[in-house]
This record gives C-alpha cells, structure tokens and sequence, in this order.
C-alpha cells in the first residue's frame, strides 16, 4: 500500500509540467528576472481575476499583510497602538502582520459552524482605538458577512481580508480579496493558487494604498534612487510570476476538482464521531482545506497514519498561545481552542483519485467500529 498524500505537490505540479517548463524557460532565456513582463502580466491578469483595480506582486503572503498595514501607517490612516479586530483561529501570518507594525490585534472567537469570525462578537470588541477589521477566508471558505460590512461602515474601520487560503472563493458574485478595502494573498506552494516556491500579492481598489504597497515592497521607493519610506526589498520573482501565470488559467479547474473531492467526502462520510463542514449557500468554499472535527482527534489521526493516510493539523496551536506572544498566553479562547483541540485535515488536492478518496472514506467510517 502506498501513502495517501496529504497533498501531492509533485502530481499538483506534473499536471500543467509542459507548460510550466515553457514558462520557466522563457523566462530565463529573455535575460530580464525582476518586474518585467511576467510580473505585468501576472497583475494585470490576477487584479481581473480578483476583480479590483490593482494587484501589487510581492515576495510572499505574510508581506502581502504586512505591507496594507504599513501603507495605511504611511498614509495617516493608522499609527502604532492602534487596534485591529482579527479572528483568534488564524494562521500566525495574520497575526505577524499586525505585531509588525506596532498595532495591537484584538482576538475574536470565530463560529464553531463556519470556523470564520463570529460576525456576532465583533461590535463589543470595537474600541475608539480599533481601525480595522481583518477577517481570514480560513480554510478556503468566505469569511464575509453583511453584517461585518454594516459594522465596518458604522465605525469608520478599514476592511482587510486575509485571502491565502480562498483564491477564487466568491461572495454573492463577488470574489473574496474584492470585497474590502485591501487584501493580502499568499502563492505559497501548497495554496490553491501555488507558485513553485515563495510568492504573494496585495489587491486593492483604493489607488493610493495600490502606489504605497508598490513603493514599500520595492525599497520604499517611487523613482529609482529616489527613497520615501525605508521599505524592503519584497518583490515577486519574475520566474515565479511566470509559474503563476500558466497556473492561474487552470485555478478555477483546480477549485472545481477540489469541490469534487469534497463532495465525496460529504456525501459518504458517515462515521457519527466526525464532524463535517458546513456550507452555507452566503458562504463559498473552495477547500485549500477540508477541516473535520473529532473529540479525539490524536486517536484518529494515529489511526489514519496507521492506515497509511497522511492527515495534518490546521493548526496545533493557536497564535495566542505561542511562546512569541507570551503576553496573551493566558487568554482564554474556549472556541478557538477547541477547534485547535478537535481540528483534523484530510487529503485534499485537484490531483487525487477517485480511489484514494474512497480509501480516506472507508477508513473513515470504519475508524470506532
Ligand atoms: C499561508 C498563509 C499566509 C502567509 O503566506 P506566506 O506566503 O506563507 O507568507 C497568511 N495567512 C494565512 C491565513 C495563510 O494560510
């Protein structure tokens, strides 16, 4: 028996393998690696997909979150101590990106049905400090709701999505990374829009903010040799924009076998000790991750890997809880740690076959007979 991957990155990559050497080679053969004419593309092609008007490539996704919130420091629009409401069930990236520019995230207990911020905690956590909400689209699902729009209008706060893990998740025929004022994507490998090593962007309609975020990613500066802030040198590789332009025709494809694969899983897992996620028509999933829940999650994953199944925890220990953020370790997050506590991902990528699904499946159901 041979080892159901988690995610095969390898087949992921074998499947458009033509196309990405073409891409590859050209590149290396035009003699022009950094900001040319894949990068352009990539934005150009990437910022209509999205549907906002600019798109500013950078070197990865926690960069991408970085820099929104840097621009609205430069802007005047934020200062260090400000607050920033954020669901406490992230990935630390999110997190990072807040701690790094010297504002205060203010955590959030998410839904225990969707996994997204609880849209219903959000008001009561507004201070005169708070200046954004950042919402993360977890697990590929649409973190979005009316009623954080209706909030975010009422205070005055900017609206930040998170969309690493949702590239082509819609809201009410509205992609996610279009609906608030800035969004931050990461094309980490293993995401569903995967460059072949580090890679990220910023979308944005907001012009102003598009010029800052370009400007910070690039040495803080405008005109070359002319400095404004004291930025980094976080630009997106032109070989990786290449890699991103020939994966980024075949996302939505990728989306809809990954839909497939969850179908499956919804429609034949049936084990009662297992808990399913749950779509709601308002919000999408394009499952980067298919999270299940079980009181004994280590007992199933042990169980899973004995079965030769590859499972991965998303994530074992939330931010407030890491030794980096030792000030919050003794905050109390009931819903958010026991989604750390329960949280089990299964295999989920465009490339697996039918009969691997099957296996997860019976192995699934058999799992407490
Ligand atoms: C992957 C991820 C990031 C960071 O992306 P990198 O490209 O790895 O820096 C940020 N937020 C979330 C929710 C992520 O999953």
């Amino acid at each position: 028996m041979t080892m159901i991957k988690f995610l095969d990155l390898q087949k992921v990559t074998a499947k458009y393998a033509d196309e990405i050497h073409e891409a590859v080679l050209r590149t290396v053969d035009s003699g022009w690696y950094l900001q040319g004419r894949e990068n352009e593309r990539f934005e150009t092609d990437y910022a209509k997909y999205i549907g906002t008007e600019y798109c500013i490539g950078c070197a990865n996704g926690l960069d991408a979150l970085i820099w929104i919130f840097r621009a609205y420091i430069e802007m005047g629009v934020m200062k260090q101590g400000d607050e920033v409401i954020v669901p406490a069930n992230t990935y630390i990236a999110t997190i990072l990106a807040i701690t790094e520019n010297g504002l205060k995230p203010v955590f959030v207990e998410p839904s225990i049905e969707t996994y997204q911020i609880d849209d219903s905690k959000i008001e009561e956590a507004v201070t005169p400090k708070t200046k954004a909400v950042c919402i993360v689209h977890l697990y590929g699902q649409c973190a979005y709701t009316d009623r954080i729009g209706e909030i975010c209008k009422k205070y005055n706060l900017k609206l930040i999505e998170d969309n690493a893990q949702a590239h082509g998740c819609i809201y009410q025929g509205k992609k996610t990374g279009s609906i608030g004022d800035a969004a931050g994507h990461s094309f980490y490998p293993g995401k569903n829009l995967g460059a072949l090593g580090d890679a990220g962007a910023v979308t944005t309609n907001d012009e102003k903010l598009a010029k800052t975020v370009r400007a910070l990613a690039n040495y803080g500066s405008y005109k070359k040799y002319i400095f404004q802030y004291t930025g980094r040198n976080s630009r997106l590789d032109e070989i990786q924009a290449a890699i991103l332009n020939v994966k980024l025709k075949h996302l939505d494809d990728d989306i809809a076998l990954r839909k497939q694969v969850a179908k499956y899983y919804i429609d034949s897992i049936t084990n009662p000790n297992i808990i399913l996620p749950k779509i709601f028509d308002w919000n999408q999933h394009v499952f980067h991750i298919f999270p299940i829940r079980c009181r004994e999650r280590d007992g199933l994953q042990n169980y899973l890997t004995d079965s030769e199944i590859q499972t991965i925890i998303h994530y074992p220990t939330p931010p407030h809880k890491q030794e980096c953020y030792k000030q919050w370790n003794e905050m109390s997050l009931p819903v958010t740690e026991q989604i750390h506590e329960e949280e089990l991902s299964l295999p989920m990528s465009p490339v697996m076959t039918r009969e691997e699904i099957d296996t997860v499946i019976t192995a699934l159901n058999k799992w407490g007979e």
